[in-house]
């Protein structure tokens, strides 16, 4: 019978010895599938699915790992710019049920090559038509309601 994997990054081995660069409580290595070239991704070294699961020297270690990749990716791929996200939950797709900052190293013309294109991945992609202000204001109505 073949085992269930539940954690892709605590089960398999392979991944682990992917690593580029750990602290006490991160690391980070290659995606198996990078939309671009350089594409890396973060996580912390407890299995834990969520940002607000983080405890803030995970979310530290986390952050200094960012520093010093931006720095390396920059000399390594050229970057000119970074794309930084994580998913959250399976419908964002979150496939993997370990938190994880993905890094995008971005440069001049890699779209060609990629196909990556950040707004495809926005709520209203296609048509990029800007939201009439009054629409944006209620938007922040409503949010700053539950925030008060
Ligand atoms: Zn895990």
């Amino acid at each position: 019978m073949v085992k269930k994997i539940r954690c892709a990054y605590c089960e398999i081995p392979e991944i682990r010895e992917r690593a580029i660069v750990r602290n006490e409580l991160a690391w980070a290595f290659p995606t198996n599938i990078p939309v671009v070239p350089g594409h890396v991704l973060i996580a912390p070294v407890r299995c834990v699915a969520l940002f607000e699961d983080l405890t803030e020297d995970e979310k530290k270690a986390i952050f200094s790992l960012r520093d010093q990749l931006k720095v390396a990716l920059t000399k390594v791929f050229q970057a000119e710019g970074f794309n930084y996200a994580w998913n959250e939950g399976k419908l964002a797709g979150q496939s993997v049920p370990h938190f994880h900052l993905h890094i995008l190293p971005r440069k001049d013309g890699d779209a060609g090559i990629t196909e990556y294109e950040p707004r495809k991945f926005l709520y209203r992609p296609g048509s990029r038509e800007e939201t009439p202000e009054s629409e944006l204001r209620a938007v922040s109505k409503l949010i700053q309601k539950e925030l008060s």
